[in-house]
């Protein structure tokens, strides 16, 4: 494991606003699959960019809503990380933190975080495809794609998918936060899916000082203050431990 720079550590002492932004990597230390590992059994014949698109709704609304059933039921049965659990004490460290997420899994609300920014959505909510009402809870009959109880037009995942934009209320809390912030973790994110991957950036442009946390290097890695190297599950807690060691 990265050994934990001194200089990150008393940056994080004196930090007061603070965001970080997750992405699949730390779903995938609950033994989620990514997006397109997931395509096992009988989904390996679909690809996910032929699932998740308005179009394939359009198409067959059965087949997606199952895919997204599949999935949903994948994503209760996992338990939040230590990732995700310290993620969730980082919430009452500083004057500010603000949580963003790309997963749509609902692991950081389970570990306790509050107010979490979802980018793309959440698969343990719907939307109606004709009037826009969102439900977090549903009426399903063996298994069929629910209908709306305003205006019965189809129930679909409340989800970002290929083709559609970020919802704007959470993008524009998210670019506040980015904007505001002194600290920006990027974690377990490829930093290659725009506009999400554009906030690191900018919080660099705005004197931030920006961490990443990943199993890999990525397109980031070059920009960092401080890139480690590694499990989130493993360096998060590490991070807080050595933080508190400090105080
Ligand atoms: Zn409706």
């Amino acid at each position: 494991m990265t050994d934990l720079p001194n200089q990150l550590i008393d940056t994080l002492r004196t930090a007061r606003h603070v965001v970080a932004l997750t992405g699949a990597g730390v779903s995938q230390e609950s033994g989620l699959n990514t997006f397109r590992d997931a395509q096992v059994g009988f989904w390996a014949q679909y690809r996910p960019e032929d699932l998740a698109t308005p179009q394939a709704f359009e198409r067959d609304p059965q087949l997606v809503w199952d895919w997204y059933a599949m999935r949903r039921t994948q994503a209760r049965a996992a338990a939040p990380n230590p990732g995700h659990l310290a993620l969730a004490e980082m919430a009452s460290l500083f004057k500010s933190f603000t949580l963003l997420t790309q997963n749509v899994d609902g692991l950081h609300q389970r570990a306790g975080s509050p107010a979490v920014i979802e980018l793309h959505g959440s698969i343990q909510n719907v939307r109606c495809a004709s009037c826009s009402l969102h439900y977090d809870s549903w009426q399903e009959t063996s298994g069929e794609v629910p209908h709306c109880p305003a205006c019965a037009g189809l129930l679909r995942p409340n989800v970002v998918w290929f083709g559609e934009s970020l919802p704007s209320a959470a993008l524009q809390s998210a670019l506040d936060a980015t904007q505001a912030c002194d600290l920006f973790f990027s974690i377990g994110t490829s930093g290659l899916v725009h506009p999400a991957a554009s906030l690191a950036y900018a919080a660099l442009e705005h004197g931030a000082c920006l961490v990443e946390i990943n199993a890999t290097e990525t397109p980031l890695t070059a920009h960092a203050t401080h890139a480690l190297t590694g499990s989130s599950g493993q360096l998060l807690p590490a991070i807080l431990n050595a933080y508190h060691a400090a105080r």
